[in-house]
């Protein structure tokens, strides 16, 4: 799954990434993986990496009045250029910094539960997909490879990192989800969650990591097809999970076998999709 890379010493592979150790510093690398349904499909999605690692680049510099970031540059080994970054080494806090502003996936199934996300009551009627009176910071545990994530309440960060870190967290989470749900908002896309992860500078700094506001790390809805009540189409891997769900697979979910390999068309609608939501919100061309 991971390559060889001159220089650099491999750490750790996700689902999507592989991290290295590159000097001081890490080489984060995004592949052409994708995964749905907790299952990494095959073949990859060409240039899908080197979609989200501009994608997340660009929005760091949106953001950057609001937070430091980790990149420390672009500047990689051929042999992943385009879908890598150097990022600083950073000592990362053990919380998944979801902010939601919308209802859907595990908010919705706790919704229904409890009323609440995370311990945060919201009003009763709340459907699918509907907009939340006011964006909640929803935090989760990282869970290992395989396993789930697990929501938490707002006691659990604060017994986790602290209540002057845990406060900090949750401000910086609400505050670059603000400004990114705006902005993708003007852009025809609706941003519904999201999760951050922040590590700390040797200085006790806070600083966002990772990758940030990608379709692997949030949910992006079109705006011209929102209409809650029922799961909203996801800009990305719709055509995929559509497919996956369709006689035209095969493939029983419910069985324990791995989904069959996605032919070409749906390979290629994917990749197009991915590449109209980088062009929508960047202004840019692939
Ligand atoms: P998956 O997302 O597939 O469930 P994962 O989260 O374990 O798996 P990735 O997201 O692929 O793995 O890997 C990125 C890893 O790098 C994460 O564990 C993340 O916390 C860590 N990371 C990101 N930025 C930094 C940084 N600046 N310093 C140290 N670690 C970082
Ligand atoms: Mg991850």
């Amino acid at each position: 799954m991971t390559q060889d890379i001159d220089g650099a010493v491999h750490l750790h592979s996700g689902k999507v990434r592989d991290l290295y150790s590159w000097g001081d510093h890490l080489l984060m690398v995004a592949s052409d993986r994708i995964s749905a349904f907790d299952f990494i499909l095959k073949p990859g999605i060409p240039d899908k990496g080197e979609i989200l690692t501009r994608m997340s680049l660009w929005w760091f510099d949106q953001l950057g009045d609001l937070v430091p970031n980790h990149i420390v540059s672009t500047d990689v080994p051929a042999a992943v250029a385009g879908r890598a970054v150097v990022c600083e080494r950073l000592a990362m806090f053990p919380v998944e910094c979801v902010a939601r502003g919308y209802l859907a996936g595990s908010g919705l199934v706790d919704y229904d539960a409890t009323g609440a996300v995370c311990g945060i009551a919201l009003p009763p009627g709340l459907v699918d997909g509907s907009r939340l009176p006011a964006p909640i910071f929803t935090p989760a545990t990282k869970a290992e490879l395989g396993e789930h994530d697990e929501n938490v309440d707002f006691d659990h960060v604060v017994a986790t990192v602290g209540a002057e870190t845990a406060e900090a967290l949750r401000d910086l989470t609400l505050a670059v989800y603000g400004r990114a749900e705006e902005i993708a908002r003007e852009r025809g896309i609706i941003l519904a969650d999201t999760k951050f992860e922040f590590g700390a500078r040797a200085s006790g700094e806070i600083v966002l990591a990772d990758e940030v506001l990608t379709p692997d790390s949030s949910r992006f809805w079109p705006a011209d097809q929102y209409e809650p009540g029922h799961a909203q189409p996801s800009f990305d891997k719709q055509f995929v999970r559509n497919w996956l769900m369709s006689p035209e697979s095969g493939w029983d979910r419910t069985s324990d076998t791995p989904p069959p390999n996605l032919p070409p068309h749906i390979v290629e609608q994917t990749r197009a999709r991915y590449i109209e939501a980088f062009e929508l919100l960047t202004g840019q061309a692939f």
